[in-house]
C-alpha cells in the first residue's frame, strides 16, 4: 500500500475545514467515544460519512498523530496501520 496522496493535499487550513465539517456543531454525536463503544463509533463513522472535509480531518489527524477520537471515519487503531505504512514509505523514500 502507498502513502494516500490525500496527507498532504489539503487545500484548506484547520480553521477552514473545521468551519464546513459535518461533525461542525453536532452534540447529538460523540467523536470521543469509548474504545468499546461500538454504538457509538458507528454514529460519529456515519457522520463523517457525508462530511465534506474527511480527507482533509483524515490526514490532519495523521500528521498530528491525534491520539484518540473518530477523524475522517476512522478510530485511533485504524489511523494507526495507515499510519504505520506511510511512516515505512517515508523511510524508504528518504
Ligand atoms: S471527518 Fe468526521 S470528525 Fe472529521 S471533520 Fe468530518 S465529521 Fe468531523
Amino acid at each position: 500500500m502507498s502513502a494516500p496522496e490525500y496527507f498532504f493535499d489539503t487545500d484548506l487550513d484547520v480553521h477552514s475545514w473545521r468551519e464546513i465539517a459535518a461533525c461542525n456543531n453536532r452534540t447529538d454525536v460523540s467523536f470521543f467515544p469509548m474504545p468499546d463503544d461500538l454504538v457509538a463509533i458507528n454514529e460519529a463513522k456515519a457522520v463523517c460519512g457525508t462530511c465534506p472535509v474527511a480527507d482533509e480531518c483524515l490526514g490532519f489527524a495523521l500528521e498530528t498523530n491525534q491520539p484518540d477520537g473518530i477523524w475522517g471515519g476512522m478510530t485511533v487503531k485504524e489511523r494507526a496501520k495507515i499510519r504505520r505504512k506511510w511512516l515505512e514509505e517515508l523511510r524508504r523514500a528518504s
